[in-house]
């Protein structure tokens, strides 16, 4: 497998084309950015922990019947993934109400939810990623109905089977975020990454923050709190 040019560079990682036209390789930075990239930072060791648990609940999930970009762990930082064309909507499973969802409708952070929820926000940095209904998404062309009714069915399994890992973990998952994508015959599959970045994780004793958000409202350490999470799912 060769590492060839860079296609692409967001702001948490890179994607290099290989010499094979169907896999790219990712490279996860330690950049960080908040608030749709308002505010930059950097957290020391989070590429290497972002890719190796991707990587981790990537392995499990394929197994458990979600399927997925994932291909071969090449390095701390680096990962071999099927290329694929994002579908460009967020999707976003809760469990606990919190974040945007708090704000948005005036629900205090750590609400349980009567049922997990799913939204979807349009992805488009320009416009802030905002929130988008199903019939939009359709009249936007952005995914078909067929797309959109497995997307659902696949982001509540990964849900489901991450509810249950993390729980034996000591994690509460408060909420997250999934990105899917086509392969060249249409089928799709799960992309992009699970990890403290793009999940709320709280501890399930204390209600400490495990996540990302220690960065967002600078509760300090960041850097011990994605360590954490990675000791108790990986065992290091
Ligand atoms: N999330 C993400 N990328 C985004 C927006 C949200 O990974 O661009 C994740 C976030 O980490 C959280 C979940 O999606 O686990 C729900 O985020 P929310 O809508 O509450 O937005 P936020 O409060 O982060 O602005």
């Amino acid at each position: 497998m060769k590492k060839l040019e860079q296609i692409y560079e967001g702001k948490a990682k890179k994607v290099f084309k290989t010499d094979d036209p169907n896999l790219v390789i990712v490279d996860y930075k330690d950049d960080a950015t908040a608030f749709n990239g308002e505010k930059k930072g950097t957290i020391v060791g989070k590429g290497v922990i972002n890719n190796k648990m991707t990587n981790h609940f990537m392995r499990e999930l394929a197994q458990a019947g979600v399927p997925n970009h994932y291909v071969e762990e090449l390095s701390d930082r680096e990962t071999v993934v099927k290329a694929v064309k994002i579908v460009p909507l967020e999707v976003i499973v809760r469990n606990i109400a919190a974040g945007s969802f708090s704000k948005r409708y005036g629900v205090e952070e750590g609400r349980k939810l009567a049922i997990s929820t799913i939204e979807f926000s349009y992805k488009d940095d320009a416009l802030g990623d905002p929130l988008i209904n199903e019939y939009h998404a359709l009249a936007l062309e952005l995914a078909t109905k067929e797309e959109i009714e497995t997307i659902k069915t696949l982001a509540f399994k990964v849900n489901d089977f991450l509810k249950a890992e993390l729980l034996e973990c000591g994690i509460t998952l408060v909420d997250f975020k999934l990105e899917f994508g086509r392969l060249p015959d249409g089928t799709i599959v799960l992309a992009d990454e699970i990890s403290p970045d793009t999940c709320r994780f709280w501890d399930s004793k204390t209600g400490e923050k495990l996540d990302k958000d220690r960065f967002r409202r600078d509760l300090g350490h960041v850097e011990d709190a994605y360590q954490e999470v990675m000791r108790r799912i990986m065992g290091k």
